[in-house]
């Protein structure tokens, strides 16, 4: 890249190097996005720039750690149509939209972030269990109806899975694990919809 670099105008470079940091962009791909974006109308660049700056504005639920745009609580949260009994719990942000999708699912959620590949929780997951536990023991009657571990079928998934159902043993009626039906090591994000609702349907 290095000739490449020398004669390309500084804020495509920069550009580059900002973008080639992104999952599954790298460099290769960043500069052709640099290219193909400055090829763009002017107002469909304002508009991107715009829906990029936005970004900035959203912030953690302070029940769910989902993301939200004003006031305390999700869309989720807030909607009192939905069962605060049945809680899943997810890794990641596009789990809980492929869990949402499905149509099957009228509970609440705990979004707890990318699992570390091995070994126990980072600490700041640990705090959003333990928010968990003191929501169900001051807010839901110390009982909640059902716990659904929502997490990939891998080692760490695994791992993580077993931990919440000791911690969380007295707190739920019922601890279920979803994952039935993903296949062993694959991710809750890309399965279709009637696998993950079949998942859900079937969870155990
Ligand atoms: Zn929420």
């Amino acid at each position: 890249m290095e000739i490449f670099v020398t004669m390309i105008p500084e804020q495509i470079q920069k550009f580059i190097d900002n973008f080639s940091r992104l999952p599954s962009l790298g460099p290769r791909l960043a500069t052709r996005l640099a290219f193909y974006l400055i090829g763009l109308d002017k107002n469909d660049l304002k508009n991107l720039e715009s829906s990029l700056g936005d970004l900035r504005h959203l912030s953690r639920c302070k029940q769910c750690f989902f993301l939200k745009g004003g006031g305390n609580l999700c869309a989720i949260c807030a909607n009192p149509k939905r069962d605060k009994t049945v809680i899943a719990i997810v890794e990641k942000e596009t789990d809980l939209i492929s869990l949402e999708k499905t149509g099957q699912f009228q509970g609440h959620y705990l979004l707890l972030g990318e699992l570390p590949g091995r070994g126990s929780l980072e600490s700041s997951q640990k705090l959003r269990l333990e928010h968990l536990k003191s929501r169900i023991q001051k807010e839901l009657g110390g009982k909640i109806k059902e716990i659904i571990i929502a997490l990939n079928p891998t080692g760490a998934g695994d791992f993580t899975a077993q931990m919440i159902k000791k911690e969380f043993e007295s707190l739920a009626e019922k601890i279920t694990r979803l994952g039935r039906g993903i296949p062993t090591g694959g991710e809750i994000e890309f399965a279709d919809e009637e696998t993950l609702g079949q998942a859900l349907a079937r969870r155990n």
